[in-house]
């Protein structure tokens, strides 16, 4: 009730939610009769969760922030979802995102933008923006996102929250709605890295449903958090810093948050080490080649016929039928994206853009195992810089894209990497997140190390 309470209060200026569980508070009086009845209920039970619009939902529709999906009501749940019920948390509402997590800002929702807690003149970051601003406005406690080149860890930087990548394969895609389908993964954002942790805990594991599931068995990443808190953990600790990484694109304030953080980890006795990742600098580059390609791929699926929006044309064919939904239905970003997807893939310049640019991915996943030879994390500021204004940025493309800068190789190399809260930058008193970026499989290590600098 508290958190519904909450939602009703700011909601109205934050825009986070696109739907709010009209059963939540059933679902939470439910849980209290099974607890009073006796029954052992896990850690998290009757804990309220917000989800990005991304994950389909069987009692809540589903648009992935699309007016090409308005209304939409999947016949099953997501996997994370089914999961997280099976846990006993309770759905609380879909949040707000770019449209098929297309965007670092949430303007690119079909709906309307989200707008930062901190400051309600500026973006919460995106695409899952909703998702971040609802734990930083405290609307939720925890909340699930979703990130391909950065959707969970940008918004967590801009808004003061945690938010974790996991490893490509830890967390089951089923059911979440496909933007480029080798670099999408599922993870958690909240206000402590344990929260953090025991949501990851509970939707992450083998699952059948998800050809890419990997089938490690996982350790507790509650445990990892709950022992990384006595921060012995950074006794040791070798922390890689990116030589190549520019100081130049970074705001002042964000690069002094991350030096202070640096000082802090080695007054804990971490050793800073200088790594070498030539070609981190081509992420961004590589990425709106794959992601376009992937994406394009993936929405012609959006046929008006097997989802969603369908627009007649009065005399028209199917194909008419088709083309006049997608060009209502999807925006402009989404449209961008198709023609540079479509394009890249087309007979003649497979070689030349999408296989060049599977080549610099290969190039930037052999510069992580070299650095991480000697290392045991990577640290990089979350992001370049702090929130910025809404309508800053959404007519320069080129601009948003660069957001991502330190981001996207994560998902590139289908590694792990987290960002937790290092501060506020001293010229606008806004958020600011460290990146710390681990091995594949070694999830347990990042919630360790966030929380033992938090
Ligand atoms: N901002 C990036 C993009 O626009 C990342 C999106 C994401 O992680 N879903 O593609």
């Amino acid at each position: 009730q508290a958190h519904l309470d909450r939602i009703a209060d700011v909601d109205g200026d934050v825009h986070a939610f696109l739907h709010v569980n009209a059963q939540a508070l059933d679902a939470a009086q439910d849980i209290d009769r099974r607890r009073a009845a006796g029954e052992e209920l896990g850690e998290l039970a009757g804990v309220p969760l917000a989800i990005k619009d991304v994950l389909v939902t069987t009692d809540m529709p589903s648009t992935s922030g699309s007016k090409i999906l308005e209304g939409f009501l999947s016949p099953y749940d997501a996997t994370v979802v089914a999961r997280a019920r099976a846990a006993g948390l309770i759905p609380l509402g879909k949040t707000n995102m770019d449209e098929f997590a297309m965007g670092s800002s949430t303007e690119h929702s079909a709906y309307g933008p989200t707008h930062n807690p901190w400051d309600l003149d500026r973006i919460p970051g995106g695409s899952g923006g909703g998702s971040a601003a609802a734990v930083a406005a405290f609307e939720a406690p925890f909340a699930l996102g979703s990130d391909t080149g950065g959707s969970i860890r940008q918004p967590a930087h801009v808004t003061g929250t945690v938010g974790m990548k996991p490893t490509y394969g830890g967390v089951s895609r089923f059911g979440a709605i496909a933007l480029a389908s080798s670099l999408d993964q599922v993870g958690p954002v909240s206000r402590t890295v344990l929260d953090s942790a025991l949501l990851h805990d509970v939707i992450g594991g083998h699952d059948p449903n998800d050809a890419t599931s990997l089938a490690d068995a996982w350790p507790s990443f509650a445990a990892a958090a709950r022992e990384g808190a006595t921060g012995e953990v950074l006794t040791g600790l070798k922390v890689g810093v990116i030589r190549e990484l520019p100081d130049s694109g970074f705001q002042a304030g964000v690069s002094a948050s991350f030096r202070a953080s640096l000082a802090l980890l080695e007054a804990h006795g971490a050793e800073i080490v200088e790594v070498s990742a030539p070609h981190f600098e081509y992420g961004v580059a590589a990425y709106y080649l794959i992601l376009p390609a992937e994406a394009s791929s993936n929405l012609a699926k959006f046929d008006s016929v097997r989802f969603g929006l369908r627009v007649d044309v009065p005399g028209g064919t199917v194909e008419d039928v088709m083309a006049r939904s997608r060009e209502v239905g999807f925006g402009d970003e989404v449209k961008r994206r198709i023609i540079l997807g479509t394009y890249a893939l087309s007979a003649g310049y497979y070689d030349a853009y999408y296989g060049s640019a599977q080549k610099v991915r290969t190039l930037i996943q052999r510069d992580f195992d070299a650095a991480f030879a000697g290392v045991d994390v990577i640290a990089t500021p979350s992001a370049p810089t702090t929130a910025f204004r809404l309508g800053e940025k959404v007519d320069d493309p080129l601009q948003m894209y660069l957001n991502d800068v330190t981001t996207i190789p994560v998902n590139l190399a289908g590694v792990p990497g987290i960002s937790i809260p290092s501060g506020l930058a001293e010229e606008d008193g806004l958020p600011v997140g460290i990146q710390f970026i681990a091995p594949a499989r070694q999830d347990a290590r990042l919630y360790r190390v966030g929380a033992a600098l938090e």
